[in-house]
């Protein structure tokens, strides 16, 4: 049997066993098929069991609850959201841009009263992010994301820019010459979120079969070697997985993040770090890393920086690369001198998370054919992922509302190139962006290099 406890450090320390729940039996019919047990699918689940009871509601997962992106992430929950305020307000004018957004701040304590109403522990703490800024690219970098925050409506309230002192203050990194604080952002310990959503959404009548692999997802049905769920709606909520499913192979690209943790550091180590509110932290480089000061007194660390593996393929061999977590352990030990040249490191892992060609998350329901969708969150799923529960639970039950109207809902993103073009594109992207960050830590100068693989990406 798989032991999902090697699958991260949060799953490896969870006091429940990881035993899968009974598998689907036959064929059932059902309101409402939900196919994979992330935050997506559970949350979905969750809003409809919660306004109306009486439906039947049943989720599908190949492996368990939370064996996806879900169980393995930074845990911020954070209201970061993919497309940027100006490209949402180009097509969708900017109130609908910044309903969005604020949808997304709403949507963090959203999952704060939820945990807390459902009893879920899993350790929240909105003590908010900072992104340093580590030399005068990243500096240029902060300060123009704040002037886009405000020339939108966002105040100081929502994003500002910090000091050197400041910055240092929060997150006393090397080398800091400033940065930027949003207070939107709670640290949270993912798998304890995603296994208690799935416990909460059981109390509510919701049955969730494990084991259980959807081969077809079409009009009506979700297909299983043990059975057929026959549903007027079905939900794909595969996120990075969902190239596996047959005729999906270019809807998203599964792009890898990595992470590693150190052991829980000594009291003295967190004096001279900080994150005494534990703010999850990052800085201005452009390969994106990210971590938090863990409730158990570890720090959490993760980044891109892994291959884009040809034709989309997601294996488990590919959650580990041992050459980015050596660079994962290298960035600490710049960030943070104090954990000494060979920075410790307990548990090193990783995953998938799912990104559409044109950068853009979407939630939608087809009502001609009854397939909804919700996903493409690249690395910002942990709260968005909430919003597209509560936005989906609306969709299915035919209920208009602020939420169905945000302008993420019914996106239809284009498909991914064909290969090898996509394999070339994905990984040259990813070597221009280090490249890039080489340049500008050599240099202190802005690098034009990343302009061009977002001009690939239509940003
Ligand atoms: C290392 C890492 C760090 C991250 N850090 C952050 C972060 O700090 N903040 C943030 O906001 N986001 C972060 N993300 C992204 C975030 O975790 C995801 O966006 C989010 O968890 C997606 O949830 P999901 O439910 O859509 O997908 P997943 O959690 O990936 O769930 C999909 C589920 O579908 C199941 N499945 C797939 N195919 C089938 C099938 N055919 N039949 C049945 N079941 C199937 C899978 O087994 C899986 O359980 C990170 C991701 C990774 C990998």
């Amino acid at each position: 049997m798989t032991d999902y406890r090697h699958l991260s450090y949060w799953l490896s320390g969870l006091d429940e066993p990881l035993t899968p729940r009974p598998g689907l039996p036959g064929d059932t019919d059902a309101d409402v098929a939900i196919v994979g047990a992330g935050y997506t699918g559970l949350w979905t689940a969750y809003y409809l069991a919660r306004a109306d009871p009486t439906l039947r509601v049943v989720v599908l997962e190949r492996e368990i609850a939370g064996y996806g992106a879900s169980g393995r992430n930074g845990g911020w929950c954070s209201a970061l959201f993919p497309t940027s305020l100006p490209a949402l307000a180009r097509p969708h004018g900017r109130d609908r841009a910044v309903a969005m957004q604020r949808a997304m701040h709403e949507t963090v304590h959203e999952v704060g009263r939820v945990a807390a109403a459902e009893g879920i522990d899993c350790d929240w703490r909105a003590g908010g992010t900072v992104t340093l800024a580590r030399g005068e690219a990243q500096l240029q970098r902060a300060r123009a994301e704040v002037a886009q925050a405000h020339a939108h409506g966002l105040t100081d309230d929502d994003l500002r820019l910090l000091d050197a002192g400041e910055a240092a203050a929060r997150c006393n990194a090397e080398g800091v010459r400033g940065g930027t604080y949003t207070p939107h952002c709670a640290a949270v310990h993912p798998a304890k979120l995603v296994r208690g959503l799935a416990r909460a959404v059981e109390r509510r009548g919701v049955r969730i079969h494990e084991g259980t692999a959807v081969t077809a997802l079409r009009p009506g049905a979700a297909v299983t070697a043990a059975g057929v769920v026959r549903a007027p709606v079905v939900v794909r909520a595969t996120e990075g997985y969902t190239p596996g499913l047959p005729g999906r192979r270019r809807t998203v690209a599964p792009v890898y993040s990595l992470m590693v943790t150190t052991p829980p550091l000594p009291e003295q180590t967190w004096a001279r770090i900080g994150l005494a509110a534990r703010e999850t932290f990052s800085d201005h480089r452009h390969v994106i890393v990210y971590g938090q000061r863990t409730a158990d007194g570890r720090l959490a660390f993760g980044g891109r920086g892994a291959p884009y593996h040809y034709a989309s393929r997601v294996r488990p061999d590919f959650d580990r690369e041992p050459r980015v977590f050596a660079a994962l352990r290298r960035a600490l030990g710049e960030l943070f001198p104090v954990l000494g040249p060979d920075v410790p490191v307990t548990h090193a892992w990783g995953g998938p998370l799912g990104v559409a060609r044109d950068w853009a998350a979407s939630a939608g329901l087809d009502r001609r054919t009854g397939l909804a969708w919700a996903g493409g969150y690249v690395g910002d799923g942990v709260g968005t992922s909430n919003l597209a529960g509560r936005t989906l639970a609306d969709l299915i039950r035919g209920v208009e509302s602020d939420l169905t109207a945000l302008p993420w809902v019914g996106h239809r993103s284009p498909r991914w190139e064909p290969e090898p073009l996509r394999w070339l594109a994905m990984n040259a992207g990813l070597r221009l962006m280090s490249s890039a960050d080489r340049t500008e830590h050599r240099t202190h100068r802005p690098s034009r290099r990343a302009d061009l693989f977002n001009r690939f990406l239509g940003h």
